[in-house]
């Protein structure tokens, strides 16, 4: 049995829903395929409409018990989780490698990221506090607690199939809410992994549900409308996301929102240039450009553009494309066909517009979902590829003059989750963290990505932040106790 058979063989391909595995209503099974060969790697459980009922009545069952637990026995759970996670770190590297395309080196780098969630909201768990005031009249008295918001939905993407759902089960778990976990169909078998690791880790039945399906719709739909959810976290598109948004009004649901991006890198004249260059190169390339955070446009100032683009074509040039798992391999396939098709036509339709090909440009013959990294120059204004999320390989470069120019042309888009800025001028970098209209900017970084920073978007790309402080506050309610004058019978 080859390590690949053997770790396919010890991941759980059930549902899970009250502590227990188990197989759907329907006894229908998905396949999960390998994006690097096309080949399938397991059969999972395809959950039905009644199974997430099920998992709802799971986690509703076990709200109250839950919430009333000790936060120092949440906690200990996430740290136990934590160290299980480090632990196999290799397991749920080569999961996601094998489901998702990315390469073992960049895969282990989400296993760290994703767990830190876990030790993070371990600390946080234990620091969940209210206040008590006297009213302003000095004679009545307020009285503040937190409450966990209650039995939560959790939609997730493919693209970091593990951090994805720790960065919403741990501070989740932090606060004493319960779940129902829905993880993309293209990857649960990271997610269920991980929800093997929890179950080891002590987390009560009905705590986590987790139910895979490839019928997002039919099988969260029914569950956004009943009455026992109440709470609705989802990353993925724009476009499911807005849907999301109309579907929870009817119950007036709590919701983050972790949508789409079109995040521009700006290299001002003033920039470091070997800086900036490692810094787009981690931007655009990571994760193979399949990240929300990904730069999406890279805008340069014209003094420096030919510099910067020599610089960063030479390093894209130098990937090696191939299936993650073999040694040597710094760019992965797309996740799917669709995925691939679609950096395809936004390549060619940019080259149509009068765009240049500096480095690659072309998908990769053969099995699997691969396109080469690729720089496009002189890509002009309203070019789709400069509107639209790319989420792929691909770098299109264009200019600018002046500040201002940069900042609208930063700005000129629905989308608000990052941007990325290089300068050495310090009152520059301090304008465009004022100036530009994102939830988070990457100052001569070229990655943000922190479990104890706030995540996430202003504009079309979200509602509410993951990480950081902000990050528990999202499965919280606030409740207020007003406190009739307590002296009053002294006084009498
Ligand atoms: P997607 O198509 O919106 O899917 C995301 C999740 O929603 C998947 O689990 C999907 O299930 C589910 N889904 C699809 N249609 C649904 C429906 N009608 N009702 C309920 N659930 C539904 O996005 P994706 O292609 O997987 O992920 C890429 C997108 O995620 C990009 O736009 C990216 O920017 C965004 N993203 C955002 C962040 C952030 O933090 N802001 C982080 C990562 C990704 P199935 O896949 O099983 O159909």
């Amino acid at each position: 049995m080859t390590r690949e058979q053997e770790l396919l063989s010890r991941i759980p391909t059930g549902l899970y829903i009250d502590g227990a595995w188990r197989d759907s209503a329907s006894g229908n099974r998905f396949d999960v395929v390998d994006p690097a060969t096309e080949q399938v790697l397991a059969r999972v459980a395809d959950a039905t409409p009644e199974d997430g009922e099920a998992a709802l009545a799971a986690a509703d069952a076990a709200q109250r018990g839950w919430a009333a637990t000790a936060p120092r026995e949440r906690a200990e759970v996430l740290r136990r989780a934590f160290e299980l996670v480090t632990a196999r770190a290799d397991d749920f590297a080569l999961a996601m490698t094998l489901e998702m395309g990315k390469p073992l080196a960049e895969a282990r780098g989400e296993v760290a990221y994703g767990a830190e969630f876990l030790r993070w909201f371990s600390e946080e768990a234990v620091r969940i506090s209210g206040r008590y005031a006297t009213a302003p009249d000095g004679v009545n008295r307020l009285l503040v607690v937190k409450r966990p918001v209650g039995p939560s939905l959790f939609i997730t993407p493919w693209n970091f199939p593990l951090a994805m759902a720790t960065r919403k089960i741990a501070p989740a778990i932090a606060a004493g809410c319960t779940m129902v976990l829905k993880p993309a169909a293209l990857t649960p078998l990271t997610a269920l992994l991980l929800t093997g690791v929890l179950e080891e880790a002590g987390l009560p039945a009905g705590v986590l549900n987790v139910i895979p399906t490839t019928r997002a719709g039919a099988v969260t739909g029914p569950l956004i409308k009943d009455a026992r959810l109440r709470k609705l976290s989802f990353t993925g598109s724009t476009e499911v996301g807005r849907r999301l948004i109309a579907d929870s009004a009817d119950q007036v649901l709590r919701v983050s929102m972790e949508l789409g991006g079109n995040a521009p890198f700006l290299v001002f004249e003033d920039a470091d240039i070997p800086a900036a260059v490692d810094g787009a190169v981690l931007a655009k390339m990571r994760n193979g450009g399949e990240a929300c955070v990904a730069a999406n446009r890279f805008l340069v100032h014209e003094s420096v553009a030919a510099a910067f683009t020599a610089a960063f074509a030479e390093r894209i040039a130098g990937f090696r494309v191939g299936r993650g798992t073999e040694h040597g391999v710094t760019m992965g396939p797309l996740v799917d066909a669709a995925t691939r098709d679609k950096v395809e036509s936004l390549v060619q339709g940019a080259v149509a517009d009068g765009a240049t090909v500096a480095v690659g440009g072309s998908r990769v013959d053969g099995a699997g979902y691969f396109y080469q990294p690729t720089v496009l120059t002189g890509v002009p204004a309203g070019a789709r590829i400069l509107g639209e999320e790319i989420f792929g390989p691909v770098a299109p470069i264009t200019t600018f003059r002046t500040d201002e120019e940069a900042i609208r042309l930063a700005n000129a888009t629905e989308f608000g989750l990052v941007a990325f800025a290089y300068t050495q001028n310090l009152d520059r970098g301090l304008r465009l963290a004022e100036e530009l209209d994102t939830g988070m900017l990457g100052l001569n970084a070229g990655v943000v990505s922190n479990p104890a920073a706030p995540f996430g978007g202003v504009k079309q790309s979200g509602l509410g932040r993951e990480g950081g402080f902000e990050g528990i506050e999202e499965y919280l309610e606030t409740r207020y106790v007003g406190i009739a004058d307590p002296f009053a019978s002294r006084k009498a």
